[in-house]
């Protein structure tokens, strides 16, 4: 197949110009002439580039001693040394809550939909469905092994082996109990066809196979006045629903809707076949390219010697041994990197690795850190970097013996020799000017112009700061946080406060030169919370009080954050500041906004100047910032425009999180913001840190996403991260990776903890490579890849048109798509849509990216709105961005009030719900409770205490606390979807036929939506189309 028509590599997504090639290095056997990095791998005065202190090591090998190494957390310090990682008791197993358990599959779940092979002999002319991936299928896979298997066997299962071959499949159990009255809208499992791929068995229900190169055919024109120019050999088709017209399907009506849902791939299927063959079970990462479990399926990781998923997800597990490969396949190679990710309490958390005065152990040319890919060799005298082959020897303090295989005598009593993940105490030499860093400070710094203190605002945040300073983030052995606090009020001139605790009362020094901002106190303006608690309630009761009179409605906000960072530079401290703002920031000064919201720019080359800020003072105040470790999380409560685009980018660049509460009223939204607040400042976090992504010889990071700065090519420079943000990589090839050693990465964080402590944080992942195609289809991982695709198309909207980047992202979709068929899929009718078993979700997924309010060009949606989602995107998670594009919709009314186990997804679709059911969505921002019309009386009462429908109120935001089973645990289910997600979800109560129900419509992402965007049958007929045309 000549790719030259359509493999056109995103524009968006290519490297960066001017990163050279390092050129491959192969063993210099540790002629100290080469022990600098190679150019391009190392920031010569960064920390992390900084070569390891010469010449202060002890002589002759010493055992390890006690203090090697510790746990971080409970038995850090002084703890005598123990052998690790020691598998978690089998007990200790149990996920944080119940897991899905096989028996709970509901009978929504069409038993053929995911199986093996889907064939739709469709009504729909001559459209197959087909996710037969024979063609890939190693001998000897068979179906899985009972979910039941024993623990600790390091899961030798291949990675969904069920559907790899033909007629072996995963099907759900028979229908349980759990589905209640109107659960079933779906027609029964005889509708729809198991089996073999080639042409079905026919019932009734099908008509004849299609005619070998039939295509979609007539419905599907490009629609002229939807897209602009186009790829390089791409025919888009995307059907309707995008800027320039109405959301119409481009194809006859009837056709659409002949197509059965059940028989096209649904999302929750594959969730579910993947939470009953892997989950509740030990996930050991001991195996070179080990697919993971699904982010959704909970299990027990087990690290054994690579990173936990939980830390680092990747697009495909095999990366391709050619670039020529990789630009075939246009399988994006990426990492999503979560480097603080919070471990659940079951698993072990980091062991801390201390060599004292003499460091980490790091080869002498990359730089890498000690890890399991380094090769011990000559009796232990010498070891081979896996990352740039280079020998090194090995320092005299860290010599040790080997036993008959090569491996150390201490290989186990050493994280950095058997683990993926650890830390390291970092020595001064990685400290900013070769100083131990003083512990962090949080400046809380509130609005308090005339509607913040008018609507209660100002009083409601004095309050509660009085509760959750209570709580700021210490290290595990310390009985008080070491966090120093700071005070600023402001509107259009700073107020400082002294809360010293000597003094009787605080003391209010104003900055009205907000020009070039001063601090005007240093003494008594950080201070240890338990020390001035006294001062600090004092202030906080006087605050609201304070500013009880002013009229000011001017702010300003650029001058605010210089105030804080400033405050933090004179304290030679990292930190953070806690904005809470409502208004364009319309005052005289630095960063001063106007209302530049402006609809008509939908749709032209200048929409894209609507997600870029409006002046550049907000982008050199966040390079000072991160320069200074100074995060900043921003808490907006907007009634009309106030320019998310600006105000939003100093959060997002200095690692900080933006949380925006619409016209907020004081009895629906203040639940939702304390929480926020009281989860941000309880969180993990790092600050002052910087990442650096290591990689072995022939390929290379090339591309980060995040919330981060980058002064240069490789060095990721963070203010702080912290448990819920993540960085995604993407790499490509500069020479050929080799199928024996395949594809190593090792990320490394340098960072400052609360405490005050210097520290490592490395990651190490191992990937296999392939000069198989097939391989690298097979180790593909759909989340990730949406994760990657998403913040590359995010990123996009700064410098493209939306429509440019919609068809590059239904291009490359088709392109993933078409390589497969073409070269990886057993031969069949030309018509057949054949999707590779792991990415069986991408069209759904792809879609639902497609019609998220970013790259939707339309102009009902709010210009602030869109660039909030923008900025959230591009620091999650894979589990996050997962729920975030295609929500989890749970049929409440189902619920089996005996069990802790959550029913059953169902698909987004209006389809789905019925008018006797309640059902829950929840998508990480927003939950809503919809309520059919004709709900069961019976739970109306359980929930709301309320008789009937009819009597339900809608203004509520928290479900009232009933002591009846069904209140509880559907209480408690709201609670669990909540609990692991970085924000916290207003509750939206939508009655059925009401105004409201529009909002959550918006969410039912496998229907034609709200706004344009197709439904997923459009969408996959739209790809199906355009994979026929890449393949004649
Ligand atoms: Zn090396």
């Amino acid at each position: 197949m000549s790719q030259q028509g359509y493999v056109a590599t995103p524009p968006y997504s290519q490297s960066q110009p001017g990163i050279g090639l390092s050129p491959p290095h192969y063993g210099h056997y540790g002629d100290p002439s080469h022990a600098g990095s190679p150019p391009g791998m190392m920031k010569p005065a960064g920390p992390l580039g900084a070569a390891a202190p010469g010449g202060m090591l002890p002589h002759g090998p010493s055992p390890p001693g006690p203090q090697q190494f510790g746990q971080n957390g409970a038995h850090a310090q002084g703890h005598p040394p123990q052998r690790f990682p020691g598998p978690p008791p089998v007990n200790s197993a149990a996920p944080s809550y119940a897991p899905y358990s096989p028996s709970t599959q509901s009978s929504y779940l069409s038993p053929a939909s995911t199986a093996s092979v889907t064939q739709l002999a469709s009504q729909l002319n001559a459209m197959h469905i087909n996710s037969y991936g024979s063609g890939m299928a190693p001998p000897g896979q068979g179906p899985p092994g009972p979910p039941s298997a024993p623990l600790f066997q390091g899961l030798p299962r291949p990675p969904q082996p069920s559907i790899m071959q033909p007629g072996s499949q995963v099907l759900p159990p028979p229908p349980t109990a759990l589905n209640g009255p109107g659960a079933s809208p779906l027609p029964p499992s005889t509708h729809r066809q198991d089996g073999l791929p080639g042409p079905a068995p026919l019932n009734a229900q099908y008509q004849p196979p299609p005619v070998p190169g039939q295509t979609l055919g007539t419905g599907y024109s490009p629609q002229q006045a939807s897209y602009g120019p186009q790829m390089a050999g791409g025919q888009l088709s995307y059907p309707g629903g995008f800027p320039g017209g109405p959301a119409q399907l481009a194809g006859p009506p009837q056709l659409q809707k002949k197509l059965d849902p059940d028989s096209i791939p649904s999302p929750i299927q594959v969730i579910e076949n993947d939470r009953a063959t892997r989950g509740g079970q030990v996930y050991a990462t001991n195996s070179r390219g080990q697919v993971p479990p699904l982010v959704t399926t909970d299990c027990v990781i087990q690290d054994q010697g690579n990173a936990s998923p939980r830390y680092i997800r990747c697009t495909t597990y095999c990366f391709p041994c050619t670039s020529d490969m990789a630009k075939q396949a246009q399988i994006p190679l990426a990492a999503v990197i979560k480097p603080f990710a919070t471990i659940p309490s079951n698993e072990t958390p980091l062991y801390l690795v201390n060599h004292g005065e003499n460091g980490p152990v790091r080869c002498n040319r990359c730089k890498a850190y000690m890890c399991p890919f380094m090769q011990f060799i000559e009796g232990g005298r010498r070891y081979q970097c896996g990352f740039c082959n280079c020998v090194n020897d090995v320092p005299p303090f860290y010599f040790q013996h080997l036993d008959h295989i090569g491996r150390r005598l201490d290989h186990y009593e050493k994280p950095e020799l058997s683990l993926g993940s650890y830390e390291y105490v970092a020595t001064l030499d990685y400290c900013r000017k070769n100083k131990p860093p003083n512990p962090p400070a949080f400046i809380f710094m509130i609005d308090v112009s005339y509607s913040n203190i008018k609507n209660g605002l100002v009083k409601l945040i004095c309050e509660e700061l009085k509760t959750v300073l209570e709580k700021l983030p210490k290290e595990e052995q310390e009985e008080t946080s070491a966090i120093r606090v700071g005070f600023i009020t402001y509107n259009k001139v700073l107020h400082f406060f002294n809360v010293k605790s000597n003094l009787a009362q605080p003391q209010m020094m104003v900055v009205t030169d907000v020009g070039e901002v001063f601090v005007p106190l240093l003494d008594g303006f950080l201070v240890n919370y338990q020390e001035s608690q006294s001062v600090i309630h004092n202030l906080l009761d006087q605050i609201p009080e304070m500013f009880a009179d002013s009229n000011e409605n001017e702010t300003v906000f650029a001058p605010v954050i210089q105030a804080g960072m400033e405050a933090l530079k004179a304290a030679d401290c990292p930190g953070k500041l806690f904005i809470f703002h409502s208004s364009l920031p319309t005052a005289e000064a630095p960063g001063k906004l106007k209302n530049r919201d402006d609809k008509k720019l939908i749709n032209t080359d200048k929409e894209k100047t609507l997600f870029q800020p409006q002046t550049n003072v907000y982008d050199s105040l966040a390079k000072d910032c991160v320069a200074h470790g100074c995060c900043v999380t921003l808490f907006l409560f907007p009634s009309q425009y106030v320019d998310v685009a600006s105000l939003g980018l100093v959060p997002q660049l200095t690692g900080g999180t933006l949380y925006k509460y619409n016209n907020f009223q004081m009895h629906m939204d203040s639940q939702q913001f304390l929480n926020d607040l009281r989860n941000d400042i309880e969180k993990k976090i790092g600050f002052d840190a910087i990442m650096r992504i290591r990689t072995s010889t022939g390929f290379r990071a090339t591309d980060f996403f995040g919330g981060i700065f980058m002064n240069n090519t490789t060095d990721v420079e963070m203010a702080a991260i912290d448990c819920d943000k993540a960085v995604t990589v993407e790499f490509k090839h500069d020479d050929k990776l080799a199928e024996d050693s395949g594809a190593l990465i090792q990320c490394a964080v340098l960072y400052t903890t609360t405490g005050g402590q210097r520290r490592l944080r490395i990651h190490n992942l191992s990937l296999n490579c392939s000069s198989q195609l097939a391989d690298l289809y097979k180790s593909c991982e759909t989340d990730a890849l949406i994760n990657f695709f998403a913040k590359s198309a995010f990123k996009a909207v700064l410098h493209q048109p939306l429509k440019v980047i919609r068809e590059i992202l239904v291009n490359q979709t088709a392109h993933m798509l078409a390589c497969y068929r073409k070269n990886c899929a057993s031969p069949s009718a030309a018509s057949q849509l054949i999707l590779p078993d792991s990415m069986k979700v991408l069209p759904v997924y792809m879609n639902c990216l497609l019609k998220n309010c970013v790259l939707l060009s339309r102009p009902e949606i709010s210009t602030d709105e869109r660039a909030y989602q923008r900025q959230l995107v591009m620091t999650m998670g894979v589990a996050d961005s997962q729920l975030f594009f295609y929500p989890q919709l749970l049929p409440i009314h189902t619920l089996d009030v005996k069990s802790t186990t959550l029913p059953t997804a169902i698909r987004c679709s209006e389809s789905r719900l019925s008018e006797e059911g309640i059902f829950l969505l929840a998508n990480g921002l927003n939950m809503f409770l919809w309520l059919g019309v004709s709900s069961p009386p019976e739970l109306i009462q359980g929930i709301f205490n309320v008789p009937s429908f009819a009597h339900i109120n809608t203004d509520m935001t928290t479900l009232p606390e009933i002591g009846n089973p069904y209140s509880q645990t559907l209480r408690m289910i709201i609670s669990i979807i909540q609990q692991k997600r970085p924000y916290s979800m207003k509750l939206t109560i939508v009655k059925q036929r009401e105004q409201p129900e529009m909002v959550f419509r918006q969410f039912l992402v496998e229907d034609k939506g709200l706004y344009g965007g197709s439904s997923y049958v459009d969408f996959l007929c739209c790809v199906h189309k355009e994979i026929c045309q890449l393949l004649n």
